[in-house]
């Protein structure tokens, strides 16, 4: 429907008003989620990008609603994370991905199951004690578990990060930081950080291909990771001139459609059960 001239401020309006409507009422349906069993954990390989072998795989979350659907990650979790859900969420997560881990360490021992953790999760006294129990119950190998934490605002809010990533150091628990280069992260602080890993957002991965200024970006990044050494996973290698591109770059893993979609945890399985050679 087009505004009649002068009537913009008031579409704006209503527009907003839907919006916020709308956040409130997934808030709400994403507070009974894990109640009424809406959520999964998908899989998503990570590939030695030099050996073709198995890295591990991310868990990646997802809220199948009876009404509202399959709701994509990208618009539930910003919510649960305003919202204060997210603790509720994170913990789900963390003790299915470790239930799973002990499974898919059957397969493939040196399995890496990578769980990402939102900057406000950090601040929690509680998540490394949750880990040490899980670790302990399931008999896994700290080490092969990794933290992804995407760089946020909150993590320059004088938080002392640092401090908190250390509680998981001790644990053994191995830290990465995500989507490398699209938000708050210096230099500095990378430096400062000692981060396990860095993945390469999608975003300069999609169109390597082609984009010298992509190429330029994921190679001085496997470049800084080297020099601090960190290793690096891309994300949303999508085909196989993106994975020769990053390669030749120094990438060690890749991560996208070009091996495999996020899949169930039984899929998943299926396909480890595959890849094991
Ligand atoms: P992310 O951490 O950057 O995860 C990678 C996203 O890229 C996933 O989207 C994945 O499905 C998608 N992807 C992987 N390979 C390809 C590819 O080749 N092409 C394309 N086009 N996309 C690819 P997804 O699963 O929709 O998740 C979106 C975001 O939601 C994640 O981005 C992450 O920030 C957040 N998220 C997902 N699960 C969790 C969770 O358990 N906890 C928290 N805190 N955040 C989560
Ligand atoms: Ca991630
Ligand atoms: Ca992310
Ligand atoms: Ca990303």
């Amino acid at each position: 429907v087009k505004p009649l001239y002068g009537e913009r401020w008031h579409m704006f309006d209503i527009e907003n008003v839907a919006l916020s409507q709308r956040r409130i009422a997934i808030a709400s349906a994403l507070k009974k989620a894990i109640e009424f069993d809406q959520l999964s954990l998908f899989f998503q390989p990570q590939i030695y990008l030099n050996t073709g072998k198995v890295h591990g795989a991310e868990a990646l979350l997802r809220w199948e609603h009876p009404q509202l659907g399959n709701v994509p990650p990208d618009l539930f979790i910003p919510i649960a994370e305003s919202s204060g859900i997210i603790s509720d969420l994170t913990e789900w997560v963390i003790t299915q991905a470790l239930q799973y881990q002990k499974k898919m360490t059957v397969l493939l021992p040196q399995h890496i199951v990578s769980i990402n953790i939102s900057a406000k999760d950090l601040l929690r006294k509680d998540l490394p004690v949750l880990f040490i129990t899980l670790l302990n119950e399931y008999e896994l190998n700290p080490a092969n578990i990794m933290l992804e934490l995407t760089e946020s605002a909150t993590l320059f809010e004088g938080v002392d990060i640092k401090n908190a990533l250390n509680d998981y150091r001790l644990i053994g628990v191995k830290i990465a930081i995500d989507d490398f280069g699209t938000g708050y992260s210096s230099l500095a602080y990378l430096s400062k950080m000692g981060f396990d890993e860095i993945k390469i957002d999608k975003q300069f991965v999609m169109n390597i291909e082609y984009s010298k200024n992509d190429q330029t970006i994921c190679r001085a990044t496997c470049d800084i990771a080297k020099s601090l050494g960190s290793y690096v996973v891309a994300e949303g290698v999508e085909d196989s001139q993106s994975m020769a591109k990053l390669q030749s770059y120094g990438c060690e893993v890749g991560q996208g459609y070009f091996f495999s979609r996020p899949l169930p945890f039984e899929n998943y399985m299926q396909w480890l059960g595959a890849n094991l050679e």
